[in-house]
């Protein structure tokens, strides 16, 4: 008799401002897919950021992140820290993806910047229970992980892309392109909105 062997979905959680979303975000998020071979990954654009100030307000981020991932068919988006009142912590962000999905193993992916403060993060001891951490290479940012439980924690290069959302806000403000280090949709969504043009 032949058996089946059904393994548990395996998901990529990419959390992050997306102010906006840029190509340094797909491309980690790809990458990722690729080399841990996600069915999924979700993108999950934070509520209100307890680390920045002055963020444009999320449901332009939610939507530009929805223009950006609407062509990769494991690309999907996410509105719990949105519609969570309150800052944002990636605790609460995991266990609602878990609740919503409790067969799945995640996989939260972060970039060299963003894992070098995890310790300083809500309740940073409970983060390993809920999913395993990716954490990227990202240019200006050496990648440690350093006083993470190895075994929770993987490293992975992935192809340098020297963008920040922060350059490219500036890069609007100061009436220089940003296409190609956003996708074509995020340009014309920033153009139609007239966002970042007093925020540089
Ligand atoms: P800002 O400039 O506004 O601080 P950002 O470009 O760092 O924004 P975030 O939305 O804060 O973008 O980042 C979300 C996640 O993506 C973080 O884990 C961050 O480290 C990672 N990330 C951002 N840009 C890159 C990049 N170019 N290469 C690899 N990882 C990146």
């Amino acid at each position: 008799m032949e058996t089946t062997t059904t393994r548990a979905p395996r998901i990529g959680v990419m959390g992050g401002t997306f102010d906006p979303i840029h190509h340094g975000h797909l491309v980690a998020a790809s990458e990722v897919a690729h080399s841990f071979d996600l069915d999924e990954v979700v993108f999950v654009p934070t509520g209100h950021p307890w680390q920045k100030s002055n963020v444009t307000p999320s449901e332009h981020r939610y939507l530009m992140t929805v223009i950006a991932t609407a062509s990769n068919p494991q690309f999907t988006v996410s509105r719990v820290d949105i519609n969570r009142e309150g800052p944002t912590y990636t605790i609460d962000t995991l266990r609602d993806l878990k609740q919503d999905r409790p067969d799945a193993e995640l996989f939260f992916i972060t970039g060299a910047d963003a894992v070098a403060q995890i310790l300083s993060w809500r309740d940073h001891d409970e983060l390993w229970e809920l999913a395993h951490f990716v954490a990227v290479s990202r240019p200006g940012h050496v990648l440690s992980t350093d006083g993470l439980p190895s075994e929770n924690v993987s490293q992975l290069e992935v192809p340098a892309l020297s963008i920040s959302s922060t350059a490219c806000r500036e890069r609007v403000g100061d009436d220089q392109p940003v296409w190609y280090l956003v996708p074509d949709g995020v340009v014309q969504y920033i153009a139609k909105h007239h966002l970042y043009r007093s925020k540089a």
